[in-house]
């Protein structure tokens, strides 16, 4: 793959700026495409001084040219449930338009391309855990809809320039990660346990916290889209770690591995938050030869510093 030309979409995210790190490493020359509506430039700001990567504010909703690229990873979208509530037509158009452009990009230069999706594709999900072959239990019109439809909406129309224009595409359902450079104002899970907890406040479980969610370090994800690429599979694969925990449970082991005398409160539930979510990662595991390797308790472990620093950081500007 190496001195190729590879276009990231939303590269300033948490998970597009880890892809971009990887793709360098691998011998990519990486281009990014971001408007920063949640994405950071702090994020790339280490690869400023490469001569092989680049980065272009701006926002693909719009048609855009970055020139010939190789490899077009398709990541823009707002991702936290925080974020696509507050950006909810943004996040249906970058969706839906600017999926149509990146896949534009794609078929005019014959790049490869690969899609983040997402477990969100399933919904609250009636099938447990969830295999590619599910086909979801979405609400249409909720909250979470604008993110929901639009990664369906998103997975439709690569299938049809995959189908139409045989591009030579690749979707990856991406379940909850977690990592440095996660906003700690996103509003998921583990910032905002992470954050409560550096601060000796109360952790606040929605609910009663008995819902699920299967937590995959980030370094592992990343490992498994690197390896999605270089497969020639266009039907979509999960990319999660299967083992599964209570939202309480989640809380106890942030407060285990931050050692804080932080208590634990509750908050009423979000409209149509899904209960249970774990990925059956069969099709990763045999296709791929992917499998995660960091457990909960080691990836937060190895989390720590990045929050802390944050932290920090949030109060001195205060
Ligand atoms: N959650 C919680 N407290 C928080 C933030 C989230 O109990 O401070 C719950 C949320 O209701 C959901 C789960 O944690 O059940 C995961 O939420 P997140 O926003 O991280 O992502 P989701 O998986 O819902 O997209």
């Amino acid at each position: 793959m190496s001195s190729q030309r590879a276009l990231v979409t939303g590269g300033a995210g948490f998970l597009g700026s880890h892809l971009c790190d990887a793709l360098l490493g691998e011998g990519w020359n990486v281009v990014v495409v971001d408007n920063l509506l949640t994405g950071r430039r702090h994020n790339l700001e280490h690869l400023k001084n490469d001569s092989r990567f680049d980065f272009v504010e701006k926002d693909i909703c719009e048609p855009f040219d970055v020139g010939k690229v190789d490899f077009v990873f398709h990541f823009a979208s707002p991702a936290s449930p925080v974020d696509y509530t507050i950006h909810g037509i943004p996040t249906l158009k970058v969706g839906s338009l600017g999926t149509f452009h990146a896949l534009d990009v794609a078929h005019k230069y014959g790049a490869k391309y690969l899609v983040s999706s997402t477990s969100e594709c399933y919904g609250d999900p009636l099938e447990h855990p969830q295999k590619e072959t599910y086909w979801g239990n979405v609400n249409s019109i909720g909250p979470r809809s604008v993110y929901d439809e639009a990664k369906r909406f998103t997975e439709a129309v690569t299938m049809a320039y995959h189908r139409y224009h045989k591009v030579d595409t690749r979707i990856v359902r991406i379940f909850n990660t977690y990592g440095p450079r996660m906003q700690l104002n996103d509003g998921r899970v583990v910032p905002n346990f992470m954050k409560q907890a550096l601060r000796n406040q109360d952790l606040t479980v929605y609910g009663d916290g008995s819902q699920t969610r299967s937590f995959c370090y980030v370094s592992d994800e990343i490992d498994g889209f690197i390896r999605l690429a270089k497969s020639s599979e266009h039907l979509p694969v999960n990319i999660g770690n299967p083992n599964e925990f209570t939202i309480l449970e989640c809380a106890q082991h942030v407060i285990k591995v931050t050692g804080s005398k932080s208590k634990i409160s509750y908050e009423p539930l979000p409209q149509d938050d899904p209960k249970q979510r774990r990925p059956d990662i069969t099709k990763a595991r045999q296709l791929l030869g992917w499998e995660p390797k960091i457990q909960l308790e080691e990836g937060l472990q190895m989390s720590l510093d990045y929050f802390r620093k944050a932290v920090a950081q949030e109060a001195a500007a205060k």
